[in-house]
């Protein structure tokens, strides 16, 4: 079965995050999970969908302001969380090294972890692709409760979608570097997902601008199935 996660970035409150569940009608025979921020994480659960959290701290607490742990995450009921997101990455000074302390300590209390890996639009034009993933990859363990997203940078937000082949092709590369199922995430929407989704390496979509509206997730959803 496909996993279809949503990523609502720093989007919803909880009113809309009650809104958004309350509205969205999940096809079955596709595993569906929502990423809210953390202040709509309690509630999102309970609501017929896995939560995941859209980051997790290492420690299980702590003076760490501002971060939040897999402990406290676990209390709320969520199952999970995303790890390494590019946003993360190039805004707030993740590492391959922070990021595997994340996954460890999530995995560890029991979360599910989405991971992110991907190369930005520079990296490509270098012809440092492949290099790019190996690097970030051998940073993410290994784990039956953890799947990796490939997000091309130059995909996220911007409307530009790796083309099928594309998507295909660094998921084979990922593949072969660490046994696990691979989300495709970079501008997915209704209109290309099913294009995407029916690569044989890919394994799901993390979808963010279009996991915004009922409709348009529930669609990528559908074409999931
Ligand atoms: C994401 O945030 O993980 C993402 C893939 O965003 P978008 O679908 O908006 O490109």
């Amino acid at each position: 079965m496909k996993l279809v996660a949503g990523n609502w970035k720093m989007f919803k409150g909880p009113a809309e995050t009650v809104a958004f569940l309350d509205e969205l009608e999940p096809p079955a025979g596709v595993e569906i999970v929502v990423c809210p921020a953390f202040a709509s994480l309690a509630v999102a659960v309970g609501r017929g969908l896995p939560v995941y959290a859209q980051n997790v701290h290492w420690a299980e607490q702590g003076a760490f302001t501002g971060e939040v742990s897999a402990p406290m995450l676990r209390e709320l009921g969520v199952e999970g969380a995303i790890v390494g997101h590019s946003e993360r990455r190039q805004l707030f000074a993740e590492t391959d090294e922070t990021v595997r302390m994340r996954c460890a300590a999530a995995l560890e209390a029991g979360l599910r972890v989405i991971v992110c890996v991907g190369e930005t639009e520079a990296e490509r034009e270098a012809g440092e692709t492949d290099a790019v993933l190996r690097r970030q990859v051998a940073a993410i363990p290994q784990h039956d409760a953890l799947v990796i997203a490939y997000e091309p940078v130059w995909a996220i937000g911007t409307g530009k979608t790796a083309t099928p082949e594309l998507a295909q092709q660094a998921h084979e590369t990922i593949k072969e570097l660490h046994d696990t199922r691979v989300l495709y995430g970079g501008s997915v929407k209704p209109e290309n997902a099913a294009e995407l989704l029916t690569q044989p390496a890919v394994d799901g979509a993390l979808v963010g601008g279009a996991s915004l509206e009922p409709e348009s997730f529930a669609a990528i959803c559908r074409a999931a199935t």
